[in-house]
């Protein structure tokens, strides 16, 4: 594909989209009803499709029945992580090898033109981007991901919440399925945002923020702390009134989800007219200028509400550098006083 139809790439190939992000269209005024209705099927397909569709093999192949879940154990806990632990080699994998490792695309439709393996670094543990990621995603954050599942599955089970069934509340359950994404970005914003307070930026983000040109591995590459907190947006539904599979969706959407705003490509070409949009720029921006972007593509825009949208454009650029010039005239300000 050409990729300079949808975009421009600057002198040193870094490639960025022509358009600016859209924050979702009902929060666009006026409204427009065609929109709207056009953006529901791109709300649904293709990520949250897969989450759902993840989700419910586990429900069916991968869970354990209620009786056995009662009962907390090493057994059914560990059976979870490796489940969880090879979907995630399977599906990260499988984007790092053919985009990144193969790199089957090029250069097309990436925002920085160099590929993170390029780029030793005395921040990762063995210098290497890649490795220091994998290590984190597969040794801390999954195992942290399981021990929310395992916390709100037993929950369920030993009836510490009500459980919900399908057959009585089809609507309700069917459109708590539907705002899952949104309590995501509500709840990714505020831990995002706490965790970028200087104290906390420092003993737990900056982590995550070694990876300033973030591939699929750097998704879930957490500090401990945050990686339990980030994937802990499943226990809300041991809140509000739920259903495991409800859950569990909630669950995958923040830890099969991450990939999404690391995946570096605007596009993933899988044929030769055909792309998978990535929903990856804003949180690209984010990892490019730290103070930016702390939610997700605008699902929910609290960074626009909050004054750290950016949305690629260049008046976008030009808000975010007026916010940086305040924050330094008051640092001034303070340190004269
Ligand atoms: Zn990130
Ligand atoms: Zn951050």
């Amino acid at each position: 594909m050409d990729d300079l139809k949808y975009g421009t790439r600057n002198k040193r190939g870094d490639w960025a989209p022509k358009d600016p992000i859209e924050i979702a269209p009902f929060w666009q005024w006026p409204l427009k009803a065609r929109k709207i209705l056009a953006w529901i099927p791109s709300y649904i397909w293709p990520w949250n499709a897969l989450h759902m569709a993840i989700t419910l093999a586990y429900w069916y192949l991968v869970i354990p029945d209620a009786e056995v879940l009662k009962t907390l154990s090493w057994g059914w806990a560990l059976w979870l992580y490796a489940v969880n632990a090879s979907a995630i080699f399977v599906i990260y994998g499988s984007v790092e090898l053919f985009y990144y490792t193969n790199r089957k695309q090029g250069n097309r439709f990436k925002y920085n033109a160099k590929f993170p393996s390029e780029n030793p670094g005395d921040v990762f543990w063995f210098k290497s981007q890649n490795i220091d990621n994998f290590m984190r995603s597969f040794f801390l954050s999954i195992p942290l991901w399981t021990v929310v599942e395992v916390i709100f599955l037993h929950a369920f089970a030993a009836g510490y919440v009500p459980w919900l069934t399908w057959a009585d509340n089809p609507v309700y359950l069917a459109a708590l399925c539907f705002v899952a994404p949104a309590i995501h970005e509500v709840h990714f914003f505020v831990v995002h945002r706490l965790i970028h307070t200087p104290l906390l930026y420092k003993w737990i983000h900056s982590v995550h923020h070694n990876s300033v040109n973030p591939s699929p591995w750097s998704s879930l590459s957490m500090h401990p702390v945050e990686g339990f907190l980030y994937h802990a947006v499943a226990l809300w539904h041991l809140v509000i009134p739920s259903n495991p599979i409800v859950a569990l969706f909630q669950l995958h959407v923040a830890g099969f989800g991450a990939i999404n705003g690391h995946i570096g490509f605007e596009k993933l070409e899988v044929a030769d007219d055909k792309a998978i949009n990535s929903e990856a720029y804003a949180h690209y921006l984010h990892h490019k200028y730290f103070e930016v972007n702390y939610g997700g593509e605008g699902l929910i825009p609290l960074d626009r509400w909050f004054g750290t949208w950016h949305d690629g454009s260049k008046a976008g650029d030009a808000q975010m550098q007026a916010r940086f010039e305040k924050k330094k005239a008051r640092l001034n300000a303070k340190t004269t006083s």
